[in-house]
């Protein structure tokens, strides 16, 4: 988000209920952007699409996405369907080394090293420093120092300790990715089952006592403002019926 431009990025399952949850109406969504054709970044991506542009009523919001989410290739997407790339503004093709504009904010496509070929990560030059979002990638130091400058690391963490999974990252991969990257702080997100029932408050530990790097494994619903300080809380859950005022 950038003042009352809001960009959602890889809207996966539940994303949809989880914006109700929290009374997000979708119509304030301006841009959307998905790292790769991969269902847990891009399940509810269509139906964040229709929220944006009203349903289909208005042509509206703009639509990231790698080769494979809004083109396809090989096997692999596309994800979003012509009708729901239609009812969107825009649509653009992100590759590893673009620099784009995206609500404002300067936006650096980065590489990685996974399964789908085309995954991209993401620095966005926020006024208050940059916040990368590193989407599905094994570790190298290559793909590491893409990072460097960042203020906040969102690493995807699937797998605790050493437990090595191809394409993804595990704890002590994290710990020599922050390591080289050094942010103020470093948050693991894509939290996979073993890493649940290990315990990611304690994974999250361990790499901050090897790296001296506050880090932190960010729950759902967990808002983070990056101002001078960087401040998180729990997003308010509400129960019951809601119907947004909004109209297009
Ligand atoms: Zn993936």
């Amino acid at each position: 988000m950038n003042g009352d431009d809001i960009i959602h990025v890889d809207p996966g399952p539940g994303a949809l209920t989880q914006m109700r949850n929290i009374r997000y109406d979708l119509t304030r969504t301006d841009s959307v952007i998905i790292s790769h054709a991969h269902p847990d970044h891009y399940a509810d991506a269509e139906s964040v699409i229709e929220g944006c542009a009203f349903g289909g009523w208005k042509k509206r919001g703009h639509i990231y996405g790698s080769v494979t989410v809004l083109k396809g290739q090989d096997e692999l997407g596309p994800c979003i369907s012509g009708y729901h790339q239609r009812i969107a503004r825009d649509c653009t093709v992100l590759v590893p080394g673009d620099v784009v504009e995206i609500e404002g904010i300067k936006t650096e496509i980065c590489r990685s090293l996974h399964s789908d070929p085309t995954n991209i990560g993401f620095r966005f030059h926020t006024p208050d420093g940059i916040v990368s979002y590193v989407s599905d990638t094994e570790y190298t130091p290559e793909i590491a120092d893409q990072y460097i400058g960042s203020r906040v690391l969102i690493l995807p963490v699937t797998a605790p300790d050493g437990m090595r999974i191809k394409g993804h990252l595990c704890t002590d991969q994290a710990i020599s990715f922050i390591e080289r990257v050094r942010p103020e702080v470093a948050l693991f997100i894509h939290l996979g089952i073993v890493m649940i029932r290990t315990g990611p408050e304690q994974q999250a530990e361990k790499t901050e006592k090897a790296t001296g790097v506050t880090t932190i494994a960010l729950r759902d619903r967990t808002v983070m403002d990056v101002g001078e300080d960087i401040v998180f809380h729990e997003a308010l859950v509400y129960e019951g019926e809601w119907i947004p005022d909004s109209s297009p």
